[in-house]
């Protein structure tokens, strides 16, 4: 069950995530915690070496579970790291772990007191999961857990392109339209 007021709270950007001052932005991480590519590399190199150092005391993290580490130069308070599931073809549990990697995100900031946060396409770069299957999962979650733990008061998700972002503006619709019927249906009940 989702809640209008849940859908309002989202906001779709394009953009590189190292700039956004939000409470937190959340790292498409690998299980190693040490840096790599893509998104990964991007907030390591614009937060710098610090930000290393402090990994290596995480001692790494579990697909689909997240760590929290401070942001050093980046603009953001803290950045939330998490672990994508590697696509394997859709029957090794990845709809789930994707699933947790945005619940546990959403809960760590919480916990920290923090209520807005940035999300990039989690999975969907090296890790190869389906564009549109993971912005489905990402949206629905996400909202999910906004419906449900009101205290976040905004959550961006970060689009490196044009393409990605019509596909989240579509999500985001069917998500919205899904809603009106719920609520139409509990008008007539
Ligand atoms: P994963 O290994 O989880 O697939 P990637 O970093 O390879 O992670 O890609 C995840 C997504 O992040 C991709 O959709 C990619 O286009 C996007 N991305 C890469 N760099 C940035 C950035 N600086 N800001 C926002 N999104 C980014």
């Amino acid at each position: 069950m989702i809640e209008q007021s849940a859908l309002k709270k989202i906001v779709l950007y394009r953009g590189d995530i190292v700039k956004l001052g939000v409470d937190a932005i959340v790292n498409a991480a690998n299980t190693s915690l040490l840096g790599g590519g893509g998104v990964d590399g991007a907030i390591h190199r614009a937060a710098g070496k610090e930000l290393l150092a402090e990994c290596y005391t995480l001692h790494g993290c579990a697909v689909g579970q997240a760590k929290i580490t401070d942001a050093y130069a980046l603009p953001a308070l803290k950045i939330i790291h998490t672990v994508g599931p590697i696509w394997q073809g859709g029957h090794a549990q990845e709809a789930d772990l994707l699933r947790s990697c945005y619940w546990q995100s959403l809960s760590l900031a919480e916990q920290h007191g923090l209520r807005t946060v940035a999300f990039p396409a989690i999975s969907t770069g090296a890790y190869g999961y389906p564009l549109k299957q993971a912005t489905a999962i990402a949206c629905q979650t996400v909202a999910e857990y906004l419906t449900r733990h009101p205290f976040i008061n905004k959550v961006y998700f970060v689009v490196f392109n044009i393409n990605a972002e019509k596909v989240y503006q579509e999500a985001l619709a069917r998500l919205i339209e899904s809603e009106q019927i719920q609520e139409e249906e509990t008008e007539q009940a």
